[in-house]
């Protein structure tokens, strides 16, 4: 099916308080200020969201990079384009480099619309299988080692399929050590948001003895080789997040042996279709992959659960429940766990969640209508 023409494009800005603050090796986050973009096209409405954030602490795409090349440079090639499909307008996106989260977050509304059409869930249109998803948590850091003690007790006995602590160097070793002996047995990852160098070998030697599921993007952010070198000298598997940008930089790692788990975060790879690209090599290179998160209201939380649909997605991700982040989303259903620990894909066609205008309204610091 084509889509026949682009009828509106609106974009807003929500600012939604987190319930606690989310700090990393980079930055400490108290609101998620989330781009939105509203796609209308054939009378049927489509959301998408930008992983963007307002700074570019994670990577060089803010929200003001990405308003501009949405507005200035994709909805420019959209509206001049009629009857056509998304892998047309993925190609037409091309010609611009890099701003992926720019570019996913129009894809997402385009799939959404797409899936709407022909009024199936985003997953069906995908080609992924109807299933519940894992979830997981990430834990920032935190003050002091009881509040993270506290933390992972109340994701384990909510039955999350793993949890991911954040680290940095000299909040690692002891740590670990710590939550080790409380919880010996937990599926347990940490991310180091590429903290370390590898003149910190021996101390990311001392992880092996941890049994971590693995540690993720300990090197620089833009590295693939080097962590092939670290790779050869630790037990731990790496994961790379931040340097995985395109199906040919997980090709390069995977032939360099920098990881073996990739950590696919659709809007930093350019969208749903890319994800879906990287997770097919993923399998056949025997490299596991699973779905990271950036704080999504529930529209994006929506777009990573239809994602883990897919076969490559054999590792639980970072989806968590609505309430660990937000007490308030511009979305019904909010996800939540189910007893088991999993979480159900929204049903309905498209991305099966509704989106409630009054509290975007409400919660909007930016707002612009562009076609
Ligand atoms: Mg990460």
């Amino acid at each position: 099916m084509k889509i026949k023409q682009i009828d509106s494009v609106e974009m807003f800005i929500v600012r939604l308080p987190l319930v606690s603050p989310f700090e990393t090796s980079f930055s400490v986050q108290t609101h998620r200020e989330a781009l939105l973009l509203k796609i209308v096209s054939d009378d049927v409405c489509g959301w998408g969201e930008c992983v963007t954030s307002p700074d570019p602490y994670y990577c060089y795409e803010t929200n003001a990079t990405a308003s501009h090349i949405i507005q200035d440079f994709l909805i420019a090639i959209l509206t001049a384009m009629n009857n056509f499909t998304i892998e047309e307008v993925l190609q037409n996106f091309e010609q611009i480099r890099g701003h992926h989260m720019a570019k996913a977050a129009v894809e997402n509304a385009l799939l959404d619309i797409m899936a709407q059409k022909y009024k199936i869930p985003l997953f069906e249109l995908m080609g992924g299988t109807p299933q519940k998803i894992m979830s997981g948590i990430s834990i920032g850091i935190q003050e002091s080692i009881d509040d993270l003690l506290e933390s992972i007790q109340k994701a384990h006995d909510k039955r999350y399929h793993r949890i991911k602590i954040k680290i940095k160097k000299g909040k690692d070793i002891e740590i670990l050590k710590k939550v080790r002996r409380a919880f010996p047995s937990i599926n347990l990852m940490a991310d180091a948001n590429s903290d370390y160098t590898l003149e910190d070998i021996p101390i990311l030697k001392k992880f092996d003895e941890f049994n971590l599921m693995m540690i993720e993007q300990p090197l620089n952010y833009d590295d693939i080789y080097f962590h092939a070198l670290l790779q050869k000298q630790i037990q731990t598997p790496i994961c790379l997040d931040e340097s995985i940008k395109n199906l040919n930089d997980a090709k390069t790692a995977t032939e360099l042996g920098s990881c073996k788990i990739i950590n696919i975060k659709q809007g930093r790879v350019g969208g749903m279709t890319a994800s879906k690209k990287i997770q097919a090599y993923c399998m056949e290179n025997n490299i596991k992959a699973w779905s990271g998160g950036m704080l999504e209201t529930g529209i994006g939380r929506a777009f990573n659960l239809h994602l883990q649909t897919l076969p490559g997605f054999v590792l639980p991700g970072d989806t968590s429940e609505t309430s660990r982040y937000f007490a308030e989303d511009i979305v019904d259903k909010p996800v939540i766990l189910q007893p088991d620990g999993s979480i159900e894909i929204p049903k309905g066609a498209g991305i099966g969640v509704h989106v409630l205008p009054e509290r975007i309204d409400r919660l909007k610091v930016f707002y612009e209508k562009l076609v």
